[in-house]
């Protein structure tokens, strides 16, 4: 039996993770790159819209930060029924198409979640 003493490290107390907004956040690199992924039109309907970059995935559930398999540029603005940002935050077809493009995204792209 072995009654040593064995000091567990003690858990640090400081912040490493990221906040939710900060991994959420769309870096300039990322919006470039979706943007010329996208050749200016709506990565979902084609459409040479108004674009935004769109999160398709939810940014609490990001692990480290936004890269670009992780938006899409769809037609906008979020706020207006009809377009294609809107139809991904608002409806479950939408989030699933989503979730569906991001996975396209990452098998083409090679890099593992
Ligand atoms: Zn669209």
């Amino acid at each position: 039996m072995n009654f040593g003493f064995n000091p567990v490290s003690k858990p640090s107390h400081k912040r490493k993770k990221k906040t939710a907004k900060q991994r959420g956040a769309i870096s300039n690199e990322v919006y470039n790159a979706a943007y010329e992924r996208s050749g200016g039109v709506c990565e979902r309907c084609g459409k040479g819209w108004y674009l935004e970059c769109a999160h398709l995935i939810r940014r609490w559930k990001i692990e480290t930060e936004t890269t670009v398999n992780d938006v899409a540029m769809l037609c906008a603005p979020q706020g207006q029924t009809g377009t294609c940002h809107h139809w991904i935050d608002s409806t479950r077809t939408g989030k699933e198409w989503a979730l569906a493009f991001r996975d396209k995204l990452y098998e083409e792209s090679g890099e593992n979640e």
